[in-house]
């Protein structure tokens, strides 16, 4: 018997897993991101137990997933400690005579919840995680949205709440949604982590506030039937309406959103793997 693989490849951890022909997980791990040969080394140990017929991957970035590119499969200018320039997918592949799918982690959380969470039934959804940084992926007429890169969700820029003079933490943009909403932001602004705060603190209106902005644009720009929130900071669920309440108020009635248009994840935590295993079972 033979299965799929899939990784998430994390800037915290590697999430590995393998399915049979239906899905269904049989064995998941995860490794905790150190160096690329020490965390390898580990998922190598893993996927060599099983006999695969594809492997899907979705990876933290920024990476290429231009196939004319020359650094097609690697993970290009992150800033985290020994990945800069790393060719993830060639080292895979080099240990995997396999069809391996490759595109970031949030476009792989699209497709699985488009095709088996909070998305199906649609064809067009949006992926946005809201934790350690702020990322999103979409899918579009069932395929997963590349262009002569990935999306870079996060950083798009925000115009400020009017009460807000917070120093955003991203080191490129000085107003932009990552550095302004993502988890680290919250916790500098407030002292506090995000899971600590109260629920009727105030910066969860400025936190709806950005976000609704951010989901705003990606609505009129891409018109998705559904957008998907996850991510730490979304554990937080009355975040949820207030975003909805927001989102409304600042489209100002131009546009009519279709009911139960912002939602949670409908695979919790799975949504990555899912995705993954799904590219891995349509690349095989
Ligand atoms: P990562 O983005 O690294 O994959 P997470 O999605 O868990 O991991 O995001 C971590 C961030 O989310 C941290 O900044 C943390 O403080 C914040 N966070 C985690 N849980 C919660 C919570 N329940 N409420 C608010 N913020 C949270
Ligand atoms: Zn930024």
């Amino acid at each position: 018997m033979s299965y799929y693989g899939s990784i998430e490849a994390g800037g915290t951890k590697f999430v590995c897993a393998v399915a049979d022909e239906e899905l269904s997980i049989i064995e998941r791990i995860s490794i905790p991101t150190t160096l690329p040969e020490e965390t390898l080394a580990q998922v190598f140990e893993f996927f060599d137990r099983y006999e695969l017929k594809g492997l899907g991957v979705g990876s933290f970035g920024p990476i290429d997933v231009n196939e004319q590119s020359e650094t097609y499969g690697y993970i290009t200018s992150t800033p985290k400690n020994g990945w800069r320039n790393t060719d993830l997918l060639g080292l895979l592949k080099e240990r995997y005579a396999l069809p391996i799918a490759w595109t970031t982690d949030v476009n792989a959380a699209a497709y699985g919840e488009m095709h088996l969470g909070a998305g199906r039934n649609t064809q067009n959804c949006l992926y946005l995680t809201v934790g350690t940084g702020v990322g999103g992926g979409a899918v579009v007429q069932g395929s997963i949205l590349h262009g002569f890169s990935h999306p870079e969700m996060g950083h798009i820029s925000v115009t400020r709440h009017p009460e807000d003079s917070f120093e955003s933490t991203c080191p490129y943009h000085d107003h932009c949604l990552e550095g302004l909403a993502a988890g680290p932001a919250l916790e500098k602004r407030t002292g506090v982590k995000g899971q600590l705060l109260e629920a009727d603190h105030i910066v969860w209106d400025v936190e709806a506030f950005y976000l609704a902005q951010a989901l705003m644009n990606y609505t009129l720009i891409l018109s998705p039937e559904k957008i998907i929130l996850g991510g730490g900071v979304m554990k937080q669920t009355h975040l949820l309406e207030k975003i909805r309440q927001s989102l409304e108020e600042q489209l100002g009635g131009y546009v009519t959103l279709p009911d139960d248009y912002i939602v949670g994840c409908g695979l919790g935590d799975n949504s990555g793997t899912i995705g993954c295993l799904l590219l891995a079972k349509e690349g095989a």
